[in-house]
């Protein structure tokens, strides 16, 4: 095709990258430890004041450590997002836990706190909760936590996509009693790939460090107690993170931009809606997404062909968890009392829109019209 790509969501490099990145070639710390990494946690700790940072090769490796951390084994139940990337509850299978998957509720597409109470009087005693803040939209963190601390059961907040939100005016990730973010190459920003886990309890910290380094236990010879991993991030990765940081708060005004651009030009559309906010929280738009109501002909299958024939990136909604082949066998906690599921309507008729922001005006101008076009605007 011949047409110019319009991304989803691609990374946007500036140039200060570069200059950590020479630094650690200039010094030879192309390793998976250095200054860079030091930097980078402490530049993140103090922007999200999440207390204490751990850089990792991913944020999928966050989680498991978080998992690890408060000793998920053998059959323990995790209550987890169900709309949500599989990240979220891979590492559960790794330490052979079993997932109870939490429906969304419709205001915010995130983790149900009605579900989640009913999921307690089902299964009372879940070794932790791992609640998502999908696309950038903090979940209703305030009933979460209420009822997750009513519990005794430890909140792990998976702000893979949030970093940079807040809620009540502070970080999404630093909430529950462990935190992740994601690196990823698509995600706000990027260090083409890697991770972090937070957490105020600094030994907690330095436990999950300590893991993430094959657990080798202090001695001048090798010697290990426990099982360990390679899930550090390298020191030239952590180069990319810190030019990115510098540029975190310009990309989250730029996303914020684009949806409302699209909440404004669709709003004469009955139809659409777009992927909800929090009234409590400052979203990082991550992505923009779309609902198309329930009676409208048009289904996201059509609207993602129209904009792929222009060379435009859009994509499904994430699959919800539980109608995963992978995970089938695995309960499901439902948001209304019909048993029916909010995530699998949001799947249904939901799609992601092109949230690129190095995408011009008229790249917008011609995504906005492509879709108004397939409702005969
Ligand atoms: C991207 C993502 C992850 C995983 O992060 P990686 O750095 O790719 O391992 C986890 N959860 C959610 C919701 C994500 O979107």
């Amino acid at each position: 095709m011949s047409k110019k790509r319009i991304y989803l969501s691609s990374p946007t490099m500036h140039g200060e990258e570069q200059k950590y990145v020479q630094e650690a070639f200039d010094t030879n710390w192309v390793a998976p430890l250095g200054p860079n990494v030091n930097a980078l946690e402490q530049e993140m700790a103090a922007y999200t004041q999440c207390g204490h940072a751990a850089a990792l090769s991913a944020g999928t490796a966050a989680i498991h450590l978080a998992l690890r951390l408060l000793g998920i084994g053998q059959g323990d139940i995790v209550f987890v997002s169900d709309l949500t990337f599989s990240a979220s509850c891979n590492p559960i299978a790794y330490e052979k836990g079993t997932p109870v998957f939490i429906d969304s509720e419709p205001d915010t597409w995130n983790m149900s706190p009605e579900a989640l109470e009913r999921a307690f009087e089902k299964y009372p005693e879940p070794k932790a909760v791992i609640c998502v803040h999908l696309y950038g939209t903090p979940a209703k963190l305030d009933r979460i936590m209420e009822i997750c601390e009513r519990h005794h059961v430890p909140l792990i907040e998976d702000a893979a996509e949030s970093l940079g939100s807040t809620y009540k005016g502070r970080h999404t990730g630093t909430f529950g009693k462990y935190g992740i973010y994601s690196f990823n190459g698509n995600k706000i920003i990027t260090t083409s790939g890697g991770g972090m886990l937070v957490s105020k309890e600094e030994e907690a910290v330095k436990r999950a460090t300590f893991l993430a380094t094959q657990a080798r236990d202090p001695a001048r010879h090798y010697q290990h107690s426990q099982i360990g991993y390679n899930y550090r991030m390298s020191n030239v990765t952590a180069g990319i993170g810190r030019g990115q940081l510098l540029h975190l708060e310009e990309h989250k005004a730029k996303k914020k931009e684009i949806y409302r651009k699209y909440r404004e030009a669709f709003s004469d559309i009955p139809e659409i809606t777009m992927n909800p906010m929090n009234p409590d929280g400052d979203a990082n738009c991550w992505l923009s997404g779309m609902l198309i109501a329930d009676n409208s002909e048009i289904t996201p299958d059509i609207i993602m062909d129209a904009l792929d024939a222009e060379n435009i990136e859009s994509r499904p909604v994430w699959k919800p968890m539980h109608l995963q082949p992978v995970f089938a066998g695995y309960d499901f906690i439902p948001h209304n009392e019909d048993g029916s599921s909010v995530g699998e309507r949001v799947f249904n008729r939901g799609l992601c829109l092109p949230s690129d922001i190095k995408n011009t005006d008229e790249d917008m101008e011609l995504i906005i019209g492509i879709i108004r076009g397939c409702f005969g605007k």
